[in-house]
């Protein structure tokens, strides 16, 4: 027979491991599963220098490390692995009796409380270098990484909302920002077109795809192979950082339609972390199409976890 654990954590990033130190801290032993991602976003960053209590920065992927330890030290246990789909009808009249379901495909774990921390993902061009140079110049997160490239130029790639917020805020630190779009329309709303349009630091290039990222052997980018889709020409654009501004991919088709979700995907959880099944708590940029910073997804998670406590007290009684 399985054992009918208090509580899984589905997804290892900041949030999950969060939720992780509250609920091992609160005795709950959570069983965190590790996601196709494991540590989320923030193991593919470089330093992180706006996580609170760090004065110097902390490397991404040591942060996670320290979080892991953390919840481990508490009782937490960790399983590599994703989840393939999950089981969350507990009708509302039976309160903790029949478990929550996680299929992994090869096993099936059951909880009376889930945490879905389960994140976003960026999405990639997909070229063979873009992958070598995350973390050296290519970057899907302005916010984390922009102030690394004072002084130099930038390209941001995407033709939507948050390339040109991308583009407006790294010409705080930028020489020149070069915003790459792979048609002549654009999806981003108009305000914050024009409002880089009319920015002098950011030039527009049109109809222009990116065929290759320089340089992996000098392990940092030094520019960008260009395409023009309607003449075919290539060309070379020095730069020292591409930045990916072509949306968010939230992790979240394994729970179908048994959570509320918006057009894209998102999760969307009632009352701040919650869902419309008892017991099933939602954290994270999962949710988070907004802030998508490691401090709130933290925040999130405590969030989740208080209110899984909270749930299981209120099944003892
Ligand atoms: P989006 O609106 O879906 O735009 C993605 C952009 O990336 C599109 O221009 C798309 O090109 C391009 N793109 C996608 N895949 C590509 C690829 N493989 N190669 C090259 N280009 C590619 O995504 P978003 O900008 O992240 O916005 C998502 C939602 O969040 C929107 O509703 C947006 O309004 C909102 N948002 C709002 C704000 C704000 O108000 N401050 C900020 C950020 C996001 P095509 O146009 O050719 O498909």
């Amino acid at each position: 027979m399985t054992e009918i654990r208090d509580t899984v954590v589905l997804g290892s990033g900041c949030a999950g491991l969060t939720a992780a130190i509250y609920t091992a801290r609160a005795g709950l032993a959570p069983l965190v599963l590790e996601g196709h991602e494991p540590g989320g976003q923030l193991s593919i960053t470089t330093l992180v220098e706006n996580f609170p209590g760090f004065p110097e920065g902390i490397q991404g992927p040591e942060l996670i490390d320290n979080m892991k330890q953390q919840a481990a030290r508490f009782g937490a246990e960790f399983m590599p692995g994703h989840v393939v789909s999950v089981d969350l009808s507990q009708k509302i009249g039976d309160l903790g009796k029949k478990p929550l379901e996680v299929n992994l495909g090869r096993e099936t774990l059951l909880s009376r409380t889930l945490i879905i921390a389960s994140g976003a993902s960026a999405r990639w061009l997909g070229l063979p270098n873009e992958q070598a140079l995350i973390g050296h110049g290519v970057s899907s997160c302005a916010t984390c990484d922009g102030f690394f490239f004072s002084g130099k130029e930038i390209a941001v790639i995407g033709g939507g909302d948050s390339a040109m917020e991308e583009a407006l805020f790294l010409t705080r630190f930028a020489s020149k920002v070069t915003l790459i779009h792979r048609r002549g329309e654009f999806r981003a709303s108009k305000i914050m077109l024009d409002r880089a349009r009319q920015h002098c630091k950011i030039e527009f290039l049109t109809d222009t795809v990116v065929d290759d990222v320089l340089d992996v052997e000098k392990k940092e980018v030094t520019g960008l192979r260009l395409r023009n889709l309607k003449t075919g020409e290539q060309w070379d654009l020095p730069a020292s950082a591409m930045f990916l501004g072509i949306g968010h991919t939230p992790n979240a088709d394994f729970v179908g339609d048994q959570l509320d979700r918006d057009g894209e995907g998102y999760l969307v959880p009632r009352d701040s972390v919650g869902s419309r099944v008892p017991g099933v708590f939602i954290s994270g940029d999962v949710a988070d199409r907004h802030y998508r910073q490691a401090v709130t997804a933290a925040g999130t998670g405590c969030m989740a976890a208080l209110e899984v406590e909270k749930y299981l007290e209120s099944c003892e009684k």
